[in-house]
């Protein structure tokens, strides 16, 4: 058989032992997809052209917050519920701070140590990584995976900190913020740039004690929201408060959830939002492609430092130097 017979070959099996839900096959997968290898990488989009028909079909929902804020109990918890109800549940965990030397593949075990004995349970976290595409590089490739592999609920995590939320939500259908009552100013932690992407805002930790602190903070999140969500007509999230840690509040939570869902899906949102996301995407790995194989070029190489140099101390305008840089890679100024 021919190398390239035999690569084929392989895929194919790994894609009936994806199909048939076999957890170590989808990790596999996984592991090919975030492969920086040229012969890895052909076979990955072997792979997910191959999985493509059998795509799409999960609830896939971003879970952000601030660190501390009870994201893992609410996953693990949620999670737990959710296969009780004879769902297949997926967690991608996007960390900007952790690395896969870090082991956070084990960490991740432990934090959802309920949901990562389970079956019907797949972890697995996205290793943090400064190339194409940052933090989320491969995580919509890992979505995808995980729904050939049936899972129909797939919960992306992330640490409200850096970007990593925003490209989270650019890459599901609903975004959750986990929120906790702050000491005096209720909302402490949570930027007003993270409140517009969510959908829902649970305020977590709502339990003896902290349920008062809890309601007033669930008040003055809405008053925000009410705020920011004026004047855009299809945005209307919701706050809920939840104790992760005592199973409360969590089935309204993912009522919620499915609401949305399926609200987005009969206006026909849903399929115009992921259109808009795929287009996005591949715009977006081009973009990243380009500028990659212009600063590889060895002309490029040498002018990109000259002139970053000289725009740091000044003896440059930054438009000035962007136009020189045009004109090396041979692209016209527009007009
Ligand atoms: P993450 O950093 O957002 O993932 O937060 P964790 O899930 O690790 O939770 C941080 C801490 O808060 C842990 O000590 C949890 O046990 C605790 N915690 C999480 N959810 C609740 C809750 O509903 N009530 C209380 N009282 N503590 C909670």
């Amino acid at each position: 058989m021919s190398a390239h017979r035999k690569s084929s070959h392989d895929t194919a099996l790994l894609v009936e032992a994806i199909r048939a839900g076999d957890r170590v096959a989808l990790a596999r997968a996984i592991t090919l997809v975030e492969s920086g290898k040229a012969e890895d990488q052909e076979a990955a989009q072997e792979l997910l052209e191959r999985l493509s028909p059998h795509t799409g079909k999960s609830i896939r929902v971003g879970i952000s917050g601030v660190p501390g804020g009870g994201k893992s109990t609410l996953i693990d918890q949620l999670g737990v519920n959710l296969l009780a109800q004879g769902r297949k549940v997926a967690v991608l965990a996007v960390d900007p701070t952790s690395s896969r030397s870090g082991g956070s593949i084990l960490g991740d075990k432990t934090r959802m140590g309920r949901l990562a004995a389970e079956a019907h349970a797949f972890i697995r976290p996205s290793p943090a990584g400064d190339s194409l595409g940052g933090v989320t590089k491969t995580t919509r490739e890992t979505i995808a995976l995980s729904e050939a592999a049936g899972y129909d609920v797939v919960l992306v995590e992330t640490v409200g900190v850096g970007q990593s939320e925003t490209a989270v939500a650019n890459m599901v259908d609903v975004f959750v913020v986990v929120a906790i009552a702050g000491a005096g100013d209720e909302l402490q932690g949570i930027k007003r740039g993270l409140l517009e992407l969510a959908d829902i805002i649970a305020v977590n930790k709502a339990e003896g004690d902290n349920v008062e602190r809890a309601n007033r903070a669930a008040m003055e999140y809405k008053t925000a929201l009410h705020i920011l969500a004026a004047g855009h007509p299809n945005w209307e999230p919701h706050v809920l408060t939840i104790s992760a840690r005592d199973n409360r509040g969590l089935d309204e939570l993912w009522q919620k959830v499915e609401a949305r869902h399926e609200a987005l899906a009969k206006s026909g949102a849903l399929s115009t939002r992921r259109a808009d996301q795929a287009v996005a995407w591949m715009r977006e790995i081009f973009e990243q492609r380009l500028l990659a194989a212009f600063k590889g070029g060895r002309r490029a190489a040498r002018h990109w430092q000259d002139l970053e140099d000289k725009v740091r101390a000044g003896d440059m305008t930054p438009a000035a130097a962007a136009h020189e840089l045009g004109q090396i890679a041979g692209v016209k100024p527009p007009k």
